[in-house]
């Protein structure tokens, strides 16, 4: 890619070094949100603010409420100029408009979803499964939810609560992740009876899958048939001893299970509809952008996810990788997608908030796969999709 424009590189600021938020910047934001919480804060790379820089830039911003193990004051900062949120380090500067909590993340709602359901920009996550049958030491959901605490939602209440966050009335989800850990082989017919009736449920909402490709999980032709949008088979990292350092469970399963799933469900579901992602920051360099050539040389979508240390995982004092190791791995990642007539993931630009890319088109240009989500701004001047702009706290941009 040509050189980063000044938003990209706050962004690759915010991601290596958090950001902190000002005094007043803190207390306007508390005021035009009635108090509620800034972040859902669920997981290690949606601790922070959703934010919407210049030039459609998404964001998820680590600040130290949920990330004092990294974030210091020497990252971005969040202020106010002229009475509007703005983000600066040094002399770089973007207005930044903050993506807004639904009603249902708020302390006191009582909702049907808090448990199983988060929404991060305009896609509700839907996590069927407390705890996971394995454990990835990056990962806080073996650590928040200890095997011990291992529990399938029922069905009936996973779609209750995926209706209220579509229906939210502040920010109403426009499109679904089924994702969580990975159940025990015992309970693989019920996520696949799950993922059947959200898609028959929901017919007209665009739902994606996130799972490790366990035998028989996936019944491909089944949820094609019924609709899936996209599916998401993480490798996580590429590096085979790195592998086994930090996610045990899929080392055994061997890397080219990975691959060779994720090449032939990009057969039967065709090209951009299944996605990898790989940590940034947890191996050489050299590992992650071999995982992109491989990834995408099997015909699936590289996605980049900065490491963000977790406080509490096992890995919670290491660092997350520089600027200058973002700036590289992304620069030269483009360069391989681009010789497969692919781009990094994901094409939803709010989505894009915690990964490192750009959901530009090939043609460069940012385009809304869904309505605009609902902000809280005040003079973010560029609007590529031409969609909607600013909003007040309490009305979503729904039109
Ligand atoms: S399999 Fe997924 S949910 Fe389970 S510990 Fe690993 S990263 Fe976390």
């Amino acid at each position: 890619m040509g050189s980063l424009t000044v938003p990209q590189q706050l962004k690759l600021r915010m991601l290596a070094q958090g950001m902190t938020i000002t005094d007043r910047a803190r207390s306007w934001l508390t005021e035009a949100t009635n108090g509620r919480r800034l972040s859902s804060a669920d997981y290690a790379s949606t601790s922070g603010l959703i934010l919407k820089l210049d030039d459609d830039v998404w964001v998820n911003a680590p600040v130290a409420d949920h990330n004092s193990n990294f974030v210091a004051d020497d990252g971005a900062v969040l202020d106010l100029r002229d009475g509007a949120p703005s983000v600066r380090f040094g002399s770089l500067e973007s207005p930044a408009a903050y993506a807004l909590q639904p009603a249902f993340h708020s302390k006191g709602a009582t909702s049907p979803a808090l448990d199983v359901v988060v929404t991060h920009g305009d896609r509700a996550r839907l996590s069927p499964l407390q705890s996971c049958s394995m454990t990835c030491t990056f990962c806080n959901i073996p650590y928040d939810m200890p095997i011990s605490a291992y529990r399938l939602e029922p069905i009936e209440h996973c779609l209750e609560a995926l209706r209220v966050a579509l229906e939210d009335p502040i920010q109403p989800a426009w499109h679904i992740l089924i994702s969580g850990g990975t159940p025990k082989p015992k309970d693989i017919g019920n996520h696949q009876e799950l993922y059947l009736r959200v898609l028959k449920t929901f017919p007209e909402v665009p739902v994606d899958i996130m799972m490790v490709p366990i035998p028989g999980i996936l019944d491909l032709p089944a949820l094609g048939a019924a609709g899936l949008n996209e599916l998401s088979i993480n490798l996580e990292v590429y590096d085979r001893r790195c592998q086994q350092a930090v996610a045990r469970q899929k080392y055994n399963r061997g890397r080219d299970s990975y691959l060779d799933f994720i090449e032939s469900a990009a057969e039967q579901l065709g090209p951009g509809r299944v996605r990898s992602m790989l940590l940034v920051g947890l191996e050489p360099t050299e590992s992650t952008l071999e995982g992109v050539e491989a990834i995408a040389r099997r015909g699936g979508v590289p996605v980049l996810s900065p490491f963000r240390p977790d406080p509490v995982t096992p890995l919670a004092r290491m660092r997350p990788p520089s600027y200058e190791e973002l700036l590289d791995v992304l620069t030269r990642s483009e360069e391989i997608v681009a010789k497969h007539g692919t781009l990094l993931g994901p094409t939803c630009p709010p989505c894009s908030h915690n990964t490192l890319s750009f959901a530009g088109g090939k043609d460069g240009h940012v385009r809304y796969i869904h309505e605009h989500p609902a902000m809280l701004e005040t003079g973010v001047s560029h609007h590529a999709s031409g969609l909607t702009a600013a909003s007040t706290a309490d009305e979503p941009a729904r039109s």
